[in-house]
């Protein structure tokens, strides 16, 4: 069978990775989490303490060496040597990391690494501009979303399960601003390719996701 390129963009709590990650495994592909590359960025940024300006982000990603591996149906990342697979899933970074992914250079070399990786075919990539800017040439491209009452309801639990302490209205309020910011920014917002399907997944569960995805791909 051909080794595909397959790119999944869409809103903040969607599934992507979820989905991205399982059905990676059932076609013995690599599944490339574009969006923990910028919250590698913005941990980072986080390191110095006081305030994140674009000035620091800047500067911090200038020399920044950040790792992704998929490795036995697990991504970590690497920021600098550092492990932070652990680190960059927290309501402190998705608060800042729409103010990172919005500047320039920082894209750039995200995405000069993001194409580098999908060189070999064979990859899942998911993020918000993958079909539109980063693989245009993709074999196949979805536009995963749902309901934001939905997306929240999941991003909520999946925060809860791991401990940090945070109310449904607050984390809603930050998709809501989160997309906002990724639909609106001037370089690659978030938008649906012509040619990406649209998946709208209110209400299905992973499974069925997972299966409509894997069909797309046969
Ligand atoms: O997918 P995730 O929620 O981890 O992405 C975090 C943030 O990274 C997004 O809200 C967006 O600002 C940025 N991002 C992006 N382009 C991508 C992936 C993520 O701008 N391809």
């Amino acid at each position: 069978m051909k080794q595909l390129v397959v790119a999944i963009d869409g809103p903040a709590g969607a599934g992507k990775s979820t989905v991205a990650q399982i059905a990676a495994e059932k076609l013995g592909y690599t599944y490339i989490d574009t969006g923990a590359m910028y919250r590698g960025v913005a941990w980072k940024a986080l390191q110095q303490g006081g305030k994140v300006t674009d000035a620091r982000i800047l500067d911090v990603v200038r020399d920044i060496d950040i790792i992704l591996r998929y490795e036995g149906g697990r991504t970590t990342v690497t920021v600098d040597g550092t492990d932070v697979t652990g680190l960059i899933r927290t309501p402190e970074i998705s608060h800042i990391v729409s103010q990172v992914a919005r500047l320039g250079p920082v894209r750039e070399k995200m995405v000069a690494l993001q194409r580098k990786m999908a060189e070999q075919g064979a990859v899942l990539m998911d993020g918000r501009d993958i079909a539109t800017n980063v693989l245009p040439n993709a074999d196949v491209k979805i536009y995963l979303t749902a309901s934001i009452e939905e997306r929240a309801r999941r991003r909520c639990k999946e925060l809860q399960e791991k401990g940090h302490e945070v109310s449904l209205a607050e984390i809603q309020a930050d998709i809501a601003a989160r997309d906002k910011a990724d639909m609106e920014r001037e370089i690659s917002p978030l938008v649906r390719a012509d040619d990406a399907v649209l998946l709208d997944t209110t209400g299905m569960s992973i499974e069925t996701v997972v299966s409509k995805i894997l069909e797309m791909c046969r």
